[in-house]
């Protein structure tokens, strides 16, 4: 049986090689558009969201629409490179994104289609979302300052201006600049105090590092335990989840390590958020909108509290998470969400220019 398989293939020359090469690329040219196709009560979702807790989030939401989610989850770069090579034949329906940078950057390479919905607008405040429809904002987090407790007074780390005065050499720690929280960031700076004066800031960090940017917000937050940094930056909802960790190595962590609310007296905390949209081809666009005005429902809402430590963006939600709630309330930066994007630009060549990797 084999060999005479073998044998017709050796009769099967280069001409019907090519006839059946055209042949496939053919049916693959009629198949491949399908998977931008509407089907019934389908939801594509495309997500940079990584927290296992959302899981009880899309499940709700399959339970009360009986809309399936197919969910691929990627790094925000990577989503967003799919996105853009798949094109109009793109099956995406929902595109989540964790920060305010890299949605402007989705809005302005057209990879959402604007929507007007009622019920969005009403729930979802004005600075908290794109001027246009494009994306909205369904939760917040802020990037706050921890510091070494046994050897550092707070009063000398209680701005992100001052993480790079000279009382602070070899004790600051913090990510990649690149990465988006630290753009967004920056691009607030930038926003608020112009490109000179946050590129002198930002040689001051670079000046005073305790070792080159690696690792994640938590990776920051052990090494100030550990000593080995005096200072670094993180999301709130990292520092939340330490403090809700009842492993003792957590535990020990937090009890090291002092917390505090970044610029109360000046221009107040930095705040980002992580929300979504419809994607530019979305082949299920009603279920799209109605997955959207969900995630803003107060059930929605209380997931993004309870599971993953992030505050609501609709008011008014009971939440069941003391650590979350013994933060307490702090004065938050007004540079509008929407606009912190276009600072990244100019935040990405300072950090070129002054060498901050
Ligand atoms: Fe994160």
């Amino acid at each position: 049986m084999a060999r005479g398989s073998a044998a017709r293939k050796a009769k099967f020359g280069f001409k019907q090689f090519v006839w059946g090469v055209l042949a496939l690329a053919a049916v693959a040219s009629l198949v491949a558009p399908v998977s931008g196709q509407a089907q019934q009560g389908v939801l594509n979702l495309y997500s940079a969201r990584h927290y296992q807790t959302d899981e009880a989030l899309y499940r709700t939401f399959t339970e009360q629409t009986g809309i399936k989610i197919n969910r691929i989850e990627l790094g925000d770069e990577p989503l967003l490179q799919r996105l853009k090579s798949e094109g109009a034949n793109s099956p995406a329906d929902v595109v989540l994104l964790v920060d305010a940078a890299r949605l402007w950057r989705a809005q302005i390479d057209g990879l959402f289609q604007p929507i007007d919905s009622k019920v969005l607008n009403e729930r979802i405040p004005a600075n908290l979302r794109a001027n246009d429809g494009s994306w909205y904002g369904f939760s917040t987090r802020a990037r706050v300052i921890v510091y070494d407790k046994a050897k550092i007074k707070p009063q000398e780390v209680d701005s992100y201006e001052k993480l790079a005065d000279p009382v602070n050499k070899g004790r600051v720690c913090t990510r990649s600049g690149s990465h988006p929280y630290m753009l967004s960031l920056i691009g607030a700076m930038v926003e608020r105090s112009g490109e000179a004066a946050t590129e002198q800031w930002a040689r001051g960090m670079v000046a005073n590092m305790a070792r080159p940017p690696r690792g994640g917000d938590t990776d920051q937050i052990r090494a100030v335990a550990s000593g080995e940094c005096g200072v670094a930056l993180t999301n709130t909802y990292y520092w939340v989840r330490l403090m809700r960790s009842s492993d003792p190595k957590d535990k020990e962590v937090v009890a090291r390590v002092g917390f505090l609310w970044p610029n109360q007296a000046t221009s107040g905390t930095h705040v980002n958020i992580a929300g979504g949209g419809v994607a530019r081809h979305s082949p299920n666009r009603a279920s799209a909108i109605r997955f959207l005005e969900y995630l803003s429902s107060p059930q929605a809402q209380a997931y993004f509290a309870d599971g993953n430590n992030e505050w609501p963006v609709l008011k008014d939600v009971e939440l069941n998470n003391p650590a979350l709630a013994s933060l307490g309330k702090y004065k938050a930066e007004s540079v509008p969400v929407s606009s912190i994007g276009k600072g990244q630009i100019a935040a990405q060549r300072i950090l070129d220019r002054v060498g901050y990797r």
